[in-house]
This record gives structure tokens, sequence and C-alpha cells, in this order.
């Protein structure tokens, strides 16, 4: 069962007016005003139904992700065409100038279905002299006007791009300022213009590369805008939902309201978002770890205030969880909260997470809270490295769980995650959508590098390593090699070959293992055999857990992987009964148990052995019984003379330990040296030597 979005089916072609004069002055195309809606037609499901029961917890959670991942895949295809118009030569003036703040003033004509608007941009020249600012812009929408410095100037459009003419040569290190006039019906898959119980519910989505479709702009995620205004005029029954502050609301005329939205932290275009309805609203509160409080404010249709003062209670528990794991709520100083609109996911609009109007399930609001760390404070450089943003997002949905249900549930979250098929988490081709938001690999394998980099460097130094990641590339984006160079810094481990291998390389490891056993002085040596038998994937290199279980208990080891054959060598002190490799499932591997040889029984009659040893100034001779007998345990010299009696008398089955405290039965001090514990119980007699180091 796979949501699809609520929209009406069908469509109809947009047509093409005549270009008026000013416009074709402009070398500008022109989509006509009331441009028809392009209906979504009925994609087949980019994310298959999951298998399994679908009233499982993890059945559910699978579907979250699939709808999200669908949610922005939808997105993206129309969006395409768009990107693959942006010459050549736009990249490069681009990177010529660094955005520093973008103001959005819209009036949202809900009958017409027109946006009148003026958007400016200020920006700083890094690549100066500077002539032209050349923006995103797409197709939909059409200018009327620009402006730099305050006064009239020329513009043209030419394959998306919007390039102004500015009013002279800015120098590197120079203000820019330019304004844009422009109008049109923005109706894409980046905004929508619904109606829900005879209100307009509007709404935009814009990642990847939507923004460009209703407002102008650099639209990429390695320049954010340092801040952003919004201030969005409508019919005075709706309500604006929006990122950062509202600040206040204005009335413009009769019947309309201006709403005044402030984002004052960096902010990635893709996440500057509008939600607009007659909302309910509902207020809750966030209390820092600095003392205070901060508004959580949900605007939710009317219909659904019930479901969604419950549905969305578990927020502010979130919040404080992801808080001390990941350092605190990064958009502290203004809120959070979602805005309802008709998609069957969710998407993390900065502060204004926009949410499916009727699933309440936590793990959809733990996707989208943590984005709001991991997407939206720290943004993927470019969609190549989406991972950062998807990978982590659904990582902390089996972290939520973690907190609130206990590792066992993390680990049957993770392991419903798992992916086992082809392709590279890296996204070879930006500007392929469905490999963006491919669900196998951006969201569950993708999952697992979180994961399993944090078995790999352990929790202290993982958590410790996600807050110096926030340090180096908070509130701006990052590669998978900026954030493998923060891993590294933390960890001290060599990192290089994790990245290659699960990022870069397709596949995973599968590991045969066989181990046979030898007897040692104090106990057992096991010794295991790991084979990497993958093909097309080369060699994995991965810390893996082994656990060898004893009637006395579990030892557990971590032995270092990186060949296709090795043996590596485990002491233990009792029988080794099994030898279980990742037995908690920490690596995305196969594995294949090929069989135990010279396994002694289970449980043998005597066993003898002692901790520490070599030892000063005491150590625990263990013993067990098969079964309930006479023993005795004493300790000879090495001539054979008796130095102590640690036990004797009848003895039940089982393990028992005593100490010795190195003297003798004189209570004097024994002098350095090899001596004998020798256990005798029945007609069995089992030694073990002991070292004393004065
Ligand atoms: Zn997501």
């Amino acid at each position: 069962m796979t949501r699809r979005p609520h929209r009406r089916p069908g469509r109809r072609r947009a047509r093409l007016a005549p270009l008026p004069a000013a416009l074709l002055l402009a070398g500008l195309a022109l989509m006509v005003a009331d441009a028809p809606a392009v209906a979504l037609e009925p994609l087949s499901p980019l994310a298959p139904v999951p298998g399994g029961s679908p009233w499982s917890g993890a059945y559910r959670s699978l579907q979250n992700r699939a709808r999200e991942a669908e949610t922005k895949a939808r997105a993206g295809m129309r969006m395409r065409q768009a990107e693959a118009m942006r010459p050549a030569g736009a990249a490069k003036a681009m990177a010529d100038y660094d955005v520093r703040w973008y103001g959005l003033a819209l009036d949202i004509n809900a009958t017409t279905r027109i946006v009148t608007g003026t958007t400016t941009v200020r920006a700083q020249v890094v690549g100066g002299p500077l002539t032209r600012l050349d923006l995103d812009f797409g197709i939909q929408m059409t200018a009327s006007a620009a402006r730099s410095g305050g006064t009239p100037t020329t513009f043209t459009w030419n394959a998306g791009i919007l390039g102004v003419d500015l009013d002279r040569s800015y120098a590197t290190g120079e203000t820019v300022e330019v304004a844009i006039d422009y109008a049109g019906n923005p109706t894409s898959s980046a905004f929508g213009w619904d109606i829900h119980q005879g209100q307009p519910l509007i709404w935009t989505l814009s990642e990847p590369y939507g923004a460009r479709i209703w407002w102008p702009c650099k639209d990429t995620a390695t320049d954010k805008a340092d801040s952003v205004a919004l201030d969005v005029t409508v019919p005075s029954n709706l309500i604006v939902a929006s990122n950062g502050v509202l600040t206040g609301v204005s009335e413009p005329a009769a019947g309309r309201k201006t709403y005044h939205w402030r984002e004052r932290y960096p902010i990635a275009t893709y996440l500057v978002s509008l939600a607009i309805h007659p909302y309910a609203v509902i207020n809750d509160v966030y209390h820092p770890e600095a003392g205070g409080t901060m508004p959580v404010t949900h605007y939710v249709l009317p219909s659904q205030l019930g479901p969604a003062t419950s549905g969305y209670a578990v927020t502010i528990d979130m919040m404080n969880a992801f808080a001390d794991a990941f350092g605190e709520y990064p958009f502290v100083a203004e809120k959070y909260g979602h805005a309802q609109f008709p998609w069957g996911g969710g998407m993390e609009h900065q502060t204004c997470s926009s949410m499916s109007y009727n699933n309440y399930d936590e793990y959809l609001i733990a996707h989208e809270l943590g984005h709001q760390w991991f997407g939206n404070l720290i943004t993927c450089a470019d969609f190549s490295h989406i991972w950062l943003n998807e990978g982590f997002a659904t990582w902390m949905e089996a972290y939520w769980k973690e907190v609130r249900y206990g590792t066992a549930a993390y680990h049957a979250e993770m392991a419903a995650a798992r992916y086992l098929g082809a392709g590279t988490i890296i996204v070879e081709n930006p500007t392929d959508f469905a490999a963006i938001f491919n669900w196998y690999l951006t969201y569950l394998k993708a999952s697992w590098v979180p994961h399993m980099l944090r078995h790999v460097v352990g929790d202290s130094v993982f958590f410790a390593g996600l807050r110096q990641y926030r340090q180096a590339h908070g509130f701006g984006a990052a590669t998978t090699e900026q954030f493998r160079d923060v891993m590294e810094a933390a960890s001290g481990r060599d990192l290089d070959a994790f990245f290659q291998q699960w990022i870069y390389g397709e596949y995973f490891p599968r590991y045969d293992y066989a181990w046979r056993t030898e007897p040692t002085d104090s106990g057992w040596r096991v010794r295991l055999r790991i084979k990497q038998t993958q093909t097309g994937a080369g060699v994995f290199t991965m810390p893996l857990d082994v656990h060898i279980s004893t009637a006395n208990g579990l030892y557990a080891f971590v032995v270092e992987n990186d060949a296709v054959e090795q043996w590596y060598a485990l002491e233990v002190p009792w029988t080794p009964v099994t030898v279980a490799l990742d037995p908690q499932n920490w690596v995305l591997c196969e594995k294949r148990f090929l069989g135990a040889s010279d396994v002694p029984d289970a449980v043998v009659a005597l066993e003898l052995a002692a901790a520490p040893n070599p030892f000063n100034p005491r150590t625990t001779v263990r013993f067990r019984l098969a079964d309930e007998r006479e023993a005795t345990l004493a300790v000879h010299d090495a001539a054979g003379r008796l130095v102590t009696l640690l036990a004797s008398g009848r003895f039940a089955a089982g393990e028992h330990g005593v100490d010795w405290d190195g003297r003798d039965r004189d209570g004097r001090a024994a002098a350095s040296g090899t001596y004998f514990a020798r256990l005798r119980a029945g007609g069995d007699t089992r030694t073990l030597a002991l070292t004393l180091v004065r």
C-alpha cells in the first residue's frame, strides 16, 4: 500500500501565449499566467511495498521512508529538464558572488492562482569585477522589471538563467543588491494549489531544484543565504506557515493579510517553504538546555486538530532526545513545528516540516525532525551526497527507537532497513532524481553507514565526532569527504576504506567462517577462520565482533578483518560452545557458518583455570565439575610440596572459584616462582601452572 498524493487525476497541457512586446525585448519565454495545473500522472511506486506484516511497526516505518522517497522523487522528476537547461557558464558566474540575504515579497491570489512578487537578492562579490548577476529562474514565472542598487536595469532570461545587469561594475568584497519583479502561476510539483474541504491548501516542496520555479535564486546548497525574509500576502481567511519567526501580520488592504516571516539562520534555497490554509494552530513549548522556552507550532487542518494534538505531542520528547545526542536543536532562537500538506510523506522544511495531514507515525516525525540536524543545519553540498541528509534522518528513526524502546528495538529497526542489492550510495549523476531519492540506497543502505560507523569508532567517539561535524560544518554544507575527515580526526582511525567501500562501492561483504579449538595451559584457544566470498565488490575492511560462548559465560572479541582469508587466535578460559560472528548485526553483510571441528564436549568432567595469571598478590582459581562430587583443590610448589589447601569437600556440579592470596598455609608470603594448582575429583586430576611475581 503506497499512498499517492491527494491530487486530481488527468492532466492538461500548458498553452504558450504570444509574447508581449516588452518581454520579447527581454528575451523571455513566457508561460501564460493561467497555465493549467500539470497534474501528477499516476506513477508506479518508486519504492515497492515492503514485505512482512502490514501491522508491524517495522513495516509502517519502511512505508514512511518509501513515502518520503516517493514524494521527493516525484517532485524532482519535473525538474530534470530545468536543471539540464542551466548553461555551462552559469555555474561559474554564480561562483563569483556569495548570497547574504533573500527577501521574498509575494502576493498570492488563490482564485486566479497567480503569484505576484518581488525577490531581492543581496550578495557579496567574491570574484569581481562583477557586472551581471546570474540567478536560476524557471520558465513558469515571468520577470517584468529588475533593479540594481535601487535603479531600474535590464535583464535577460536564457535557458533557466536570469541575468540581471548591474548598475555598475562591482569589485570583490563589495555588496550588490538586485530586485526582480515577476508574476505567474508556478504550478508544478514544487508549488501546488490544492483545495481541501472547499478551502485553498497551497504548498511548496522545492527539493532538490524547485525553488527556482517560484523565486529567482542561486539554487545550490553550498551558498546558503545568511537569512531570508518572507512577506506573503494572502486572503485574510488564510494562514501562512513558513520558516523562522512570524514577526507580525499586517493588513495591506481590506480582505488581505501579509504574514511577515523571518528566518535568521542560514538556509538552503530548497528549504524555503510556504504552507497556506485556514489552519488550526497547536502551540506547544520546548525547553532548551540553556533555559527559556521555544515555541513548537503545528499548523494543522481544522478537522485534524484532535489527532494532530495527540499525534504531534511526541515531538517534544524527540527534540530532547536528539538535543542530548546531537547538540541543541539548531534553530533554537526560532521555532519548530509542522505544517500539514497534501503529500503522503513529509518534507523537512527548516523550522517547519511539511507533513502528510493524516499520518502521525512517530517515525515520520522523527525522520523530519532528524533532518533539522542532518540536512538543514548541515546540508549535503550537492545532491551526490544526499545520503548525508537521508541516511542520517533514516538512521535517526532507529536512534529514536533506541532512546524510547531500547537497544533491541534499535537493532530490529536496523535489521528492517537492510539492503543487499546493487548500486552506490553516492549519486553519480545528481540530475538523476530517481537516483537521488532511491529508497534502497539513499535511505535504507545509507542509514547503515552511521549505524556501522558508530560501531567502528565506538559510541563515545561517534557522538563526539558528530558534534565536531556540527562545529565544522553547521549552518553550511558538507561532502562525504568532509564528514570523513571530521570522523577521522575524532577517532584517530583511517576511515578511507570505510567510506570508499560503503559510499563509493557497491554491495557488501559475505563472510564464510569456521573454527576449531586447541587446549592451552589456562583454557582453550579458538582458531577462527574468516573468508570473504563476495564477488565484484573487492575486499571489505571492517572490525568484526566475535562472541565465544562457554558454559560459564560469553567472551567478546573484536577482530580486524581486511583480507580475503584471515585466521584469528582467541583464548577463553572455558570450553567454547559456540562462536558467533557479528551477532548484533553491526555490519551490513551476509554470514555463513561452515562448521566447527575438534570441538570438545561442551561439558567435561573437570576444568581448571586461573585469572590473573601471572599474578600478584592474588588470583582466582576456578574449577568446574560436570556433576556433584568430592573434590580438593590444592597448591603445590615446583618440588611437589603442598603450599596450601584452597578447597576441600563436596561440591555441586558447575563452576566454583577460590581466591589464593599467594600465602602458604602458615600465612607466610610465598616466594616468586611457579606453583601448581591441582584439582582432584573422583579419579580425575587437573593441574594448572600459576606464576607468582613478587
Ligand atoms: Zn528525509
